[in-house]
């Protein structure tokens, strides 16, 4: 059960969109947020912040998750998935938030983590998992 609808997740998820909508300037909001966990951990994530640190500090991103992203494409480098969706491998928030959270528990299943649903700060509106996600994650 990936996707995690309790409360806890609801309210952690919404406090880090008003964060962000707080925090960064107008028109550079990440375009989606998420929070990812594992028993009581829990982590927040946003777009594009998972492929910064993959160029920025080589060997930084969990290995178990860029090889399970690479199945699909190597990192950076576009996929398209059967319903013709065009996707950038490791764009996604989802990445940046499980990162975080392998970081801490490196001997978990991409599997077993949990995720709120994604938000999109300059809407505040739920963004469905893209089909990347739920391949990488089973979500
Ligand atoms: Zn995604």
């Amino acid at each position: 059960m990936p996707k995690d609808t309790s409360k806890d997740y609801y309210l952690k998820v919404w406090r880090y969109v008003e964060y962000v909508r707080r925090t960064c300037k107008k028109g550079n909001y990440p375009a989606v947020v998420v929070v990812c966990g594992i028993n009581t951990l829990k982590q927040e994530g946003k777009s594009g912040e998972f492929l910064r640190r993959y160029r920025s500090v080589n060997g930084s991103c969990n290995p178990h998750l860029v090889g399970a992203l690479s199945n699909l494409a190597p990192l950076e480098h576009k996929w398209i998935d059967p319903s013709r969706k065009e996707h950038t491998i490791g764009t996604c928030a989802e990445n940046d938030a499980a990162d975080k959270i392998l970081s801490h528990v490196s001997a978990v299943r991409l599997n077993a983590l949990h995720f709120s649903e994604a938000y999109r700060p300059r809407t505040r509106r739920v963004v469905k998992y893209c089909e990347v996600c739920k391949r990488t994650f089973g979500l």
